[in-house]
């Protein structure tokens, strides 16, 4: 089992000696419903439910870890725990009674570090999951079956906030492109080609059939498709231009 030194350890027992091991090859990220702190959530989990995720971060950017990251936890139904012994790594977050409000600057720097971390002590690669088996880092809501009532978890705010920030955030720093935790923009390096081009988190045009399976491209995927596509349209005009001629 693996222990986040960047977290406060509250370890739940007996789910933390009793559950299954897993190999992690996924992160994903939740709202826990209540505006609690790291400690709060771990109660909960310790006296009212049988529930748990591996980690909490409170609003203040307080972390916590209950279980270890080579353990099941129970937050993400058929990705806590896959036949192939593979699993979810799960972090609950403070949020409002609805989970409706964006994530706090502290709580988005308490993810990133711990998506870092999990990207170097577990091998997670920097990608979103394509898949609901597909290694990478995620949000709840993201595939139906890691979230079979259909919520909405971690919120709309929050899964913007992951797309724009938080995994972003990750991929840089763990990449050791953006060595400051907040680097001003003044500061800020420009993007080398294969960040700009090869980052595979822009959102799968609305059109395409593989928009299930494979919801984010990487730029690069653009420009190719639309070359492709042009190529064949100029194709069909020669020929439509062609058959013209010879009826003409
Ligand atoms: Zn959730």
């Amino acid at each position: 089992m693996a222990w986040y030194p960047g977290a406060t350890k509250m370890e739940l027992q007996p789910e933390s000696d009793q559950q299954p091991a897993i190999r992690p090859t996924q992160f994903l990220v939740h709202s826990i419903v209540g505006p609690w702190t790291a400690r709060r959530t771990y109660e909960y989990w310790r006296d009212s439910t049988n529930l748990e995720s591996h980690f909490g971060i409170g609003y203040a950017g307080d972390i916590a870890q209950y279980i270890g990251t080579e353990t099941r936890a129970d937050a993400n139904a058929s990705a806590n725990r896959r036949p192939d012994g593979t699993g979810a790594i799960s972090v609950e977050t403070a949020s409002n009674l609805t989970a409706t409000d964006p994530w706090t600057d502290k709580q988005v720097e308490e993810l990133i570090k711990a998506g870092v971390w999990v990207h170097h002590q577990h091998g997670i690669p920097l990608r979103l999951c394509r898949t609901a088996d597909d290694p990478g880092y995620g949000w709840h809501a993201m595939h139906a079956a890691w979230n079979p009532d259909a919520h909405s978890c971690p919120g709309p705010a929050r899964i913007k906030q992951f797309r724009e920030v938080v995994f972003p955030g990750i991929v840089a720093r763990a990449s050791g492109k953006t060595p400051a935790p907040n680097p001003t923009p003044s500061k800020e390096k420009p993007m080398s080609y294969r960040e700009m081009w090869e980052q595979d988190i822009a959102p799968a045009p609305s059109k395409s059939p593989t928009l299930k399976t494979n919801p984010t491209w990487k730029p690069i995927s653009f420009l190719r498709e639309i070359y492709d596509l042009a190529l064949e349209t100029r194709n069909l005009v020669r020929e439509i231009r062609a058959a013209q001629k010879k009826g003409a």
